[in-house]
């Protein structure tokens, strides 16, 4: 069988990770959130951790070689094998090109592009929070003192979506990601999806994208 990867691409704040997470559960292959892999080795005290730790709490980059031999890494484990959902990956151009490299022979490879405007993103990302334990979204509507549903953990703001942090984090993104629509956009499958909608919604459009293999009259349409 033929493998299915998917690229979730998009600003910080689109919905990329928790559309992602449903994704993967419905195509039963693994996400792989290269933000989440930091994180765990930020918390854990690793020396990848140690080495990103400023980077990410300033809302910079982690280095192209660091970030591709992580992914490279990853998609050689056998769960990778019929398919991933990449989530934060890859984020500059030459990640994008090995990237390309990787997978070439390995079935198809979708890329759905979440837009959503850009007051609207700084809105989500400044009252967002994540769960201090697990990493998993907060629901919109959790109180102050709810517990994740995944594992009971506490909900915090993540350290990078500070008022600040957010605005560099966006300005990384315009700089060094966009340009990767362009990469992409010419490609068989492509997919703009409108980020501002409901979850259900976005969902939706993307199941339906990924179903039809995207196409440049869907993209015109969004
Ligand atoms: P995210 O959870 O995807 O918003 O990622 C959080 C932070 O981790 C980013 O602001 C970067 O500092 C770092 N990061 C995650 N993925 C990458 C990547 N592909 N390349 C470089 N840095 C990354």
């Amino acid at each position: 069988m033929r493998a299915l990867n998917v690229i979730m691409l998009g600003p910080p704040g689109a919905g990329k990770g928790t559309q992602a997470a449903r994704l993967a559960r419905d195509l039963a292959v693994p996400k792989i959130s290269t933000g989440d892999i930091l994180r765990e080795a930020v918390q854990a005290g690793t020396p990848l951790g140690l080495a990103a730790k400023g980077l990410m709490d300033a809302g910079r980059l982690v280095s192209d070689d660091i970030m591709i031999g992580i992914v490279r890494e990853r998609l050689q484990r056998e769960d990778a094998r019929r398919g991933v959902v990449l989530d934060g990956f890859p984020r500059t151009l030459p990640q994008a090109v090995a990237l390309d490299e990787m997978v070439k022979t390995a079935g198809e490879l979708h890329v759905l592009f979440v837009k959503v405007p850009f007051d609207e993103l700084v809105r989500r990302l400044t009252t967002r929070r994540i769960c201090g334990s697990c990493g998993t979204n907060a629901p919109p509507e959790a109180g102050p003192d709810d517990r994740c549903p995944t594992c009971g953990g506490r909900f915090v703001q993540r350290t990078d979506d500070d008022g600040e942090v957010v605005k560099e984090r966006l300005r990384v993104y315009e700089r060094q990601t966009g340009p990767l629509v362009a990469h992409y956009e010419s490609g068989a499958h492509f997919t703009c999806i409108d980020g501002n909608q409901s979850l259900e919604r976005v969902a939706d459009d993307i199941r339906r994208a990924v179903r039809t293999g995207g196409s440049a009259e869907e993209m015109r349409r969004t």
